[in-house]
């Protein structure tokens, strides 16, 4: 519209740990595309939602919290976690209520193998690699039915259900084909139907028949014992990978590690709908080991935010991200050490915006 600018309002959660490093020059990269693309970011930062605040105060956000993100058209996080926090702590205490809250129940995660960078794999060659693992995010193996039973005696035992609902593997399943049209025309689905015999039978057939309506996507299914070794052996063979929550949950981390280090490879969590905010994140964690002395790789977080502008209707912003992304490791020897490099965040941040 003439005379207006888009504003987008952003919610960043730094949480814990390397998370509030790798934040800041994300939002460095977001406001240079800014103002090359004419649009408005407003943040509004959530500064204590972390484990710090758990251990303080008992909960990781304000008990209105998810109310407090509701109007913002997109949330960036950094990490949670804290070492004596158990993960479930920050996994059920923010993560788990925001992808519910807001039914951000893809979860996206793109792997490449960039040019310059080593990948542990030798078959995975440099821009051969170029995936998208797509995890229902919702729903699946990580519910709360079930329970402990018989605590303390012989035949104590415990029971963790399964929930796929037609509805809900339906959706993620129409996100994955829809994408997989878009882009080589290839899917494959992580099952486990001869060992799981009620929920991923139904996953297999709710598969086959969303995959009647996507008739230009090349489909196919492999247990997830068995993909799990294709992953790592020939990663060039695969687009779309879609699986369940657990599933693709493994997936995601053992294909970000084929790209070569956990420090580049982002995660969304979408609503496609787009009647409640997405999530955008770094798929590592607050990395404790090295939190504090300002060489966290910032290249998870700042692919993220690309992510989060092609979310927010501006791909052409989000390609210039991720090609400078890629010019950096092809074209400079500036890395962090978690790529063999001795730059700081700030002189990586640095010279990937000069490329920019
Ligand atoms: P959390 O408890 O929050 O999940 P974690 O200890 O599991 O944290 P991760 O962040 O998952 O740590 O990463 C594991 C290791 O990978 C870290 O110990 C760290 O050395 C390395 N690492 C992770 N992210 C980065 C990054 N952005 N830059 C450099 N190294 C990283
Ligand atoms: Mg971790």
């Amino acid at each position: 519209i003439d005379g207006m600018t888009t504003n987008h309002r952003i919610a960043l959660i730094p949480g814990d740990g390397i998370g509030a490093e790798v934040l800041p020059p994300a939002q460095q990269v977001l406001d240079v595309m800014a103002r090359r693309y004419g649009f408005n970011l407003s943040y509004t930062s959530y500064g204590d939602w972390s484990c710090e605040r758990y251990l303080r105060e008992g909960a990781m956000m304000p008990a209105d919290g998810i109310d407090q993100l509701r109007d913002k058209d997109a949330i960036l996080l950094g990490a949670v976690g804290y070492p004596g926090v158990p993960d479930h702590v920050s996994l059920w205490g923010l993560l788990i209520p925001i992808r519910r809250g807001f039914r951000q129940y893809v979860n996206l995660r793109p792997i490449r193998v960039f040019e310059g960078i080593d990948s542990p794999v030798r078959r995975a060659r440099p821009g051969e690699v170029d995936l998208v693992v797509v995890r229902e995010n919702v729903e699946g193996e990580y519910s709360e039915a079930g329970g402990r039973l018989n605590a303390g005696f012989p035949d104590e035992m415990a029971i963790q259900e399964t929930v796929f609902t037609r509805a809900g593997v339906t959706r993620v399943l129409d996100y994955a084909f829809m994408l997989a049209s878009r882009r080589t025309g290839r899917l494959t689905s992580a099952t486990k139907s001869n060992g799981i015999v009620h929920t991923m039978p139904f996953w297999d057939q709710l598969v086959a028949e969303r995959a009647a309506s996507f008739a230009q996507v090349a489909w196919d299914q492999e247990h997830i014992d068995a993909l799990a070794a294709k992953l790592v052996l020939e990663p060039a063979r695969f687009d779309v990978v879609v699986a369940s929550n657990l599933f693709g949950d493994i997936l995601s981390d053992l294909a970000a590690a084929v790209a070569g280090s956990i420090g580049i490879a982002p995660a969304a969590n979408l609503n496609p709908e787009r009647e409640f905010p997405s999530m955008f994140e770094p798929v590592h964690g607050s990395a404790p080991d090295i939190a504090g002395r300002g060489i966290a790789n910032p290249l998870g977080a700042i692919w993220a935010a690309a992510m989060m502008l092609d979310h927010l209707g501006h791909p052409a912003a989000a390609r210039d991200i991720t090609d400078a992304i890629a010019s950096v490791l092809a074209k400079t020897d500036t890395r962090t050490p978690d790529l063999g490099g001795t730059a700081t965040t700030a002189e990586f941040t640095e010279k990937l915006i000069e490329l920019l």
